[in-house]
């Protein structure tokens, strides 16, 4: 079994105190990874912390230079890095999962190497001359969860070091080894220090919240912990960029045609295993067509093949982790105990894994909890509407505001329909599609900030102003 270590100053670093990392697909363990500790922890922060200075004083031309070599070094290991992800993942390798993500993650890293800050003259004449110039924050903790666990470490680390800030990042705990890889590969180019990886759940953020030497932590993952790093982090005042939950809901706009839609309608709600922050999760039909959209959304989901990621015959995975399967398993309960009716799947399959039936809910209604939560898997609620004004506002009634969606053949009347959701990214005939050009982010409970673009990148930076008297 190959040993994964963290990265820290530049060397790697073992543990003698491990945890398993396990396949969702048949519970066996993948690796046993490194276990971090605060100390170490805090040795990270302090490398980053030397690091900085020499890094922030690059030119962004050879910190882009860096970034095109980091993308070049991803895609040169893509077939490892993508079948390490399905081992502790479970998504599938085609079917835009692991291949997709590491192909987007080489992808993204290019486009955010193009970026570029430009200094802002605000005034130049006879009086004086203002000028507002964008500076690296210092040293930056990144969090990330286990649904994309490669895409989401280099969302936020890219944008980071092209503007030279160090970084810290410390990867789920369900899925740590693609990270720690990728850190491995990132330090064979970088300074020590510019980038470190250290292992652990609460403890290790704990002591990144309330650490003094942070200048600014990247989060991504649910709402309740991002509340809590909020809270906890304003004792040392450190800027935060914060992606949270989802409970995306979608439109489907009265005599509409959903046929040249439909796999796009599947993809939103069930690509990898439905466990996406900007998943489709809660689907809006009006009356007159409700039966027949829900009877076909449910045929065309029962005909996906569900299994080992590994296997390219399979379209869908298993849920990445069990505490994930049973959530699933509880809400659809849930919806079924209080009268709801499960059109297609509504269970998990026999055997090792966490695996569960890609499912298709009719009936339901806005208090039932598969509706109110975030599913976060393979379960798709299907609700009807009798006006479009009483669907914006259901909707739009939760706490939550991350993305959104309306269907039509009549993108003109989507788009005027999308612009009424209370949401981040409003969707018109997709939904879940993210470019590293368009700004993303969430509103009400959903997050705080901004990412990709440059507004993503501006995040990373304060500003300084320069005002000359002449
Ligand atoms: P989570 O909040 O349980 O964990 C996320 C990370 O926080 C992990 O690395 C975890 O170890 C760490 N963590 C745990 N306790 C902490 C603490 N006390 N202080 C600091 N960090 C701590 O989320 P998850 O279950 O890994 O991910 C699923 C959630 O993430 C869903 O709600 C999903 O919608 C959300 N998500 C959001 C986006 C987005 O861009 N908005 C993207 C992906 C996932």
């Amino acid at each position: 079994m190959r040993i994964y270590t963290m990265t820290v100053d530049g060397h790697s670093v073992t543990s003698s105190d491990t945890f398993p990392v396990l396949n969702p697909a048949d519970e066996s363990v993948v690796a046993e990874a490194p276990k971090g500790t605060v100390e170490l922890l805090d040795t990270a922060v302090a490398a980053a912390r030397r690091a900085f200075p020499g890094w922030a004083a690059q030119t962004p031309e050879y910190r882009s230079a860096k970034l095109n070599e980091i993308a070049d070094l991803i895609e040169a290991n893509a077939q490892e890095l993508s079948t390490l992800l399905t081992l502790e993942q479970g998504k599938t390798q085609g079917e835009f999962g692991a291949d997709y993500e590491v192909g987007g993650a080489a992808a993204w890293t290019r486009v955010t190497a193009g970026l570029r800050l430009d200094d802002e003259v605000i005034q130049n004449d006879a009086q004086g001359r203002i000028v507002a110039v964008r500076k690296p924050l210092g040293v930056v903790a990144s969090i990330t969860p286990w649904n994309w666990p490669l895409a989401i470490a280099i969302w936020h680390v890219m944008p980071a070091i092209h503007i030279g800030c160090t970084v810290v990042i410390k990867p789920s705990p369900y899925t740590p080894l693609t990270t720690l890889r990728l850190v491995e590969l990132m330090n064979t180019l970088l300074p020590p220090g510019v980038i470190n990886v250290v292992t652990g759940g609460a403890e290790i953020g704990d002591r990144i919240s309330t650490h003094p030497d942070i200048n600014k932590i990247v989060f991504t993952g649910s709402t309740a912990i991002g509340r809590h790093i909020m809270s906890n982090s304003a004792g040392t005042l450190k800027r935060l960029t914060l992606e949270l939950g989802g409970n995306d809901a979608g439109i489907i706009l009265p005599g509409t045609n959903i046929d040249p839609f439909i796999d796009r309608l599947f993809l939103a709600s069930f690509l990898n295993c439905g466990q996406n922050c900007s998943a489709l999760k809660r689907l809006f039909v009006h009356s007159s067509q409700y039966e027949e959209i829900v009877e076909k959304i449910a045929a065309y989901v029962s005909t996906k093949r569900v299994g080992t990621g590994l296997d390219a015959s399979n379209h869908i995975g298993p849920l990445s982790n069990r505490m994930q399967l049973e959530k699933v398993a509880s809400l659809v309960e849930d919806a079924r105990k209080r009268g709801a009716r499960i059109v297609t799947g509504g269970m998990p399959l026999k055997g090792p894994g966490y695996f569960y039936k890609p499912t298709v809910v009719a009936d339901v209604s806005d208090d039932m909890l598969l509706v109110k939560e975030e599913q976060f898997g393979p379960a798709l609620p299907i609700l009807k509407y009798e006006t479009v004004e009483e669907a914006v506002a259901r909707a739009n009634s939760l706490d939550v505001g991350l993305g959104g969606s309306v269907w039509s053949n009549d993108v003109e009347a989507g788009a005027k329909i999308a612009a009424l959701l209370e949401c981040g990214t409003a969707w018109v005939n997709s939904h879940s599609l993210l470019s590293p050009m368009a700004p993303f982010g969430g509103v009400k409970s959903s997050g705080i900030g901004t990412e990709f673009s440059i507004d993503g990148l501006k995040e990373y930076t304060y500003i300084q102003v320069i005002n000359i008297a002449k």
